[in-house]
């Protein structure tokens, strides 16, 4: 099985993908408090990917869905959470390990800030997510959530607005959306928040999507940032593959390809994307896997910052 023509497939792996700065950070910070507290518990899944999330299971963070669920330390994922998230865990006596995105802090910020003045707070994003929710709960969970031109076309005429975005967004359509609600509205403040790491990963995306036969985008079935880059490649490429791990890939489909691109998500693990860039390249067996997996960790924990992002936030 596998048979693949080494000269003729050429597989290629997008400039910027898999973990960004904010994930990393996540990880980072909660493996090592891990190793000082033997009890941590996260507030839902650290982050949109199973593989990791079984990794640090097994190390023993446990998940709870209340902050006063929580044994030993709460973590709060990159994600950010609301206000009231901290209240309630000062009031139940919860030490808490604040992992939220400095991107995602910054729109909570300017969320609280607009809403103080009195202004309409409106967030360009999908409503189900954790970020999302988080944000709302900055401002006094009144914002209005926008994810298409049909739910701009629900709103009410509008007075004063400030309209802010999910950080992962896709930056067209938010473009497209804040044109739209600006024209609904007296007067309109647009801060487009898509953080950096996000911008990067899709201009590559478009890059690479542009160029390949095929497209092999990984991450989380329920991640919104990887659900981009699967909209993005799509709309360059004819062929494009979402999965979250090497398993879902049957190789012989790729054979008749001369250049595979590989992208991923900000929640996927350099050894995933390893993984399938090996099994791509028919060099895989399962002792290198696992040692990438360890070896993973093992940088994860020495706190491999892009510092370049960092410098962005301030
Ligand atoms: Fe932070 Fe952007 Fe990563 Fe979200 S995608 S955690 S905002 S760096």
């Amino acid at each position: 099985a596998g048979q693949m023509d080494g000269d003729s497939l050429k597989v290629e792996i997008a400039k910027n993908s898999g973990f960004c700065f904010g994930v990393k950070k996540a990880i980072d910070t909660t493996m090592s408090v891990i190793e000082e507290k033997s009890v941590v518990s996260s507030l839902g899944p650290l982050i949109h990917n199973q593989q990791v999330v079984d990794v640090l299971d097994k190390k023993g963070l446990s998940v709870v869905q209340e902050p006063e669920e929580a044994k030993g330390s709460l973590v709060i994922r990159s994600h950010g959470v609301p206000l009231e998230i901290y209240e309630r865990a000062r009031k139940s006596d919860i030490d808490v390990v604040d992992c939220t995105c400095p991107f995602v802090r910054k729109v909570q910020k300017k969320a609280e800030s607009c809403f103080k003045a009195g202004k309409k707070v409106i967030i360009i994003g999908d409503a189900s997510h954790p970020e999302v929710k988080g944000i709302n709960g900055w401002c006094g969970g009144e914002a209005y959530i926008i994810g298409s031109l049909e739910d701009v076309s629900k709103l009410p005429e509008l007075d004063e607005v400030c309209i802010v975005a999910q950080t992962t967004m896709r930056n067209e359509l938010f473009e497209q959306l804040s044109e739209a609600i600006a024209k609904k509205s007296k007067a309109a403040e647009i801060y487009n928040t898509i953080c950096s790491a996000t911008r990067e990963r899709q201009d590559s995306c478009v890059d690479l999507a542009k160029r390949a036969d095929a497209m092999i985008v990984i991450g989380g079935k329920n991640s919104s940032n990887t659900r981009k880059l699967v909209e993005i490649s799509e709309k360059y490429c004819e062929n494009v593959f979402f999965i979250e791990t090497a398993d879902e890939i049957d190789t012989e489909k790729f054979e008749k390809y001369d250049l595979v691109g590989i992208t991923a998500g900000a929640s996927t693990p350099d050894w995933i994307i390893e993984e399938v860039f090996n099994k791509m390249n028919n060099i895989n067996d399962k002792s290198e896997m696992e040692r990438a997996l360890e070896e993973s960790f093992v940088s994860i924990r020495r706190g491999d910052i892009i510092e370049g992002e960092v410098i962005m936030v301030t």
